[in-house]
């Protein structure tokens, strides 16, 4: 039996990085030793004490729930822990019924879409941005309107510019600062008009917050919950993934207005029956010491920034250093007409490096590159010397 895929994976876009795959897997073919610089996946170990902690919690005789659902038998440790870290990160602590635990942002993303998006729905997610806002809108029929992120903006989304039309019928908007692939940051009075954009046309704000923690040069990024009155038409997803060297644990939380929470909730518990208990303490353990792990996890992506940076810029490109993030963005020499598959292609071609062409996040991300800052810095050397070398 050939098993034929439903609509829904039909409609997903077209996944640019298959041809840079196949092209990566030919060269390897031909011996090139291959470099990827491609994906956001911390390979630095997570901290000791949360790996400690979560060894402790999944044989602890004296936790009988330990091996259960974590829905049915949730650890409020961990619920408890987002608030306490968002009241002294933040200076918020958002109420019980406004914090859910979650397998990771990815998977809550496409499930909130699920809990809450009707077929036809239409969403707002930013251009470039993480794909997974748009899958989540596929997988619920729901369809996109692309808001542009632009240089000329610091990419951030530019709400005058979304049409009438998007802004009556759009359900949700996403948001993500500091900005993967961009880089970019926003600042509070940023936040501010999202919540006035939500509340006047009735759209509920989303803000992935995935790389808060990821920050450098004494920046400290904001919460939307900062904003007054913001859990009325606004939530936010934290992931530990990026800030904790967690992407393999699958935690994550959705924080803010309590009836989000709640369709999340439920969509949760009627697919997937909730984080592991032990993950749960290890991931409350790593918000309680968040002040202690966090300056030796963001030394390491600053030096290598730095690397980066400076290796470019030595060689035409003049880019200012990222202060958050775990990624440099950068455009494509001009000789490449702003065509970031071709620069990708001709880059693997002659150097065998791989970098993520922008426009693998959506049309507003063509003309840029992303390189990731995940790669032992000698790994992210030999790269470096290539690429400008090439
Ligand atoms: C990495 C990333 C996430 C997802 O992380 P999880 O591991 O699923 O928690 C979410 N949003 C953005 C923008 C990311 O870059």
């Amino acid at each position: 039996m050939e098993v034929q895929p439903a609509e829904r994976l039909r409609k997903l876009p077209p996944y640019l990085f298959a041809d840079l795959r196949r092209k990566t897997a030919a060269a390897r073919r031909k011996g090139v030793r291959v470099i990827s610089l491609g994906i956001g996946d911390p390979d630095v170990p997570t901290p000791d004490p949360v790996v400690e902690e979560l060894c402790r919690a999944v044989q602890d005789p004296a936790d009988p729930d330990r091996h259960r659902y974590g829905c049915d038998q949730p650890a409020p440790e961990f619920p408890q822990a987002v608030r306490d870290f968002y009241g002294r990160r933040f200076g918020v602590t958002p109420a019980e019924d406004q914090v859910v635990a979650t397998m990771g942002g990815k998977d809550a993303i496409a499930k909130l879409c699920m809990a809450i998006l009707n077929p036809g729905d239409l969403g707002i997610a930013p251009s470039p941005g993480y794909p997974t806002y748009n899958i989540g809108h596929v997988f619920a029929g729901a369809v996109t309107y692309q808001a542009p992120l632009l240089a000329e903006n610091g990419f951030l989304v530019d709400f005058d510019a979304i049409p009438n039309e998007a802004r009556r019928l759009a359900k949700i908007l996403w948001l993500n600062y500091p900005n993967n692939p961009t880089t970019a940051t926003a600042g509070l009075e940023f936040f501010q008009r999202a919540v006035e954009f939500g509340r006047r046309h009735d759209i509920l704000i989303v803000h992935d917050n995935a790389y808060s923690e990821n920050t450098y040069d004494g920046y400290k990024a904001p919460s939307i919950l900062q904003v007054g009155g913001a859990d009325e038409v606004a939530i936010e997803f934290f992931s530990l993934s990026k800030a904790f060297n967690m992407t393999g644990w699958r935690v994550a939380a959705l924080v803010g207005n309590a009836s989000a929470v709640k369709a999340l909730r439920t969509a949760k518990e009627n697919i997937d029956n909730g984080t592991l208990r032990a993950v749960q303490f290890a991931a409350a353990k790593a918000l309680n010491m968040a002040e202690e792990l966090s300056p030796a996890i963001n030394a390491v992506y600053r030096r290598r920034r730095d690397m980066v940076v400076n290796a470019l810029n030595r060689n035409g490109w003049s880019i200012e250093a990222p202060i958050a993030t775990i990624y440099v963005w950068a455009p494509v020499p001009q000789r490449y007409e702003r065509s970031s598959a071709a620069f990708a292609t001709d880059l693997l071609e002659r150097a065998g490096v791989v970098v993520t062409p922008g426009l693998g996040y959506g049309q507003w991300g063509e003309g840029y590159f992303r390189i990731s800052l995940t790669y032992p810095d000698e790994v992210l050397e030999e790269a470096l010397s290539r690429i400008t070398g090439a």
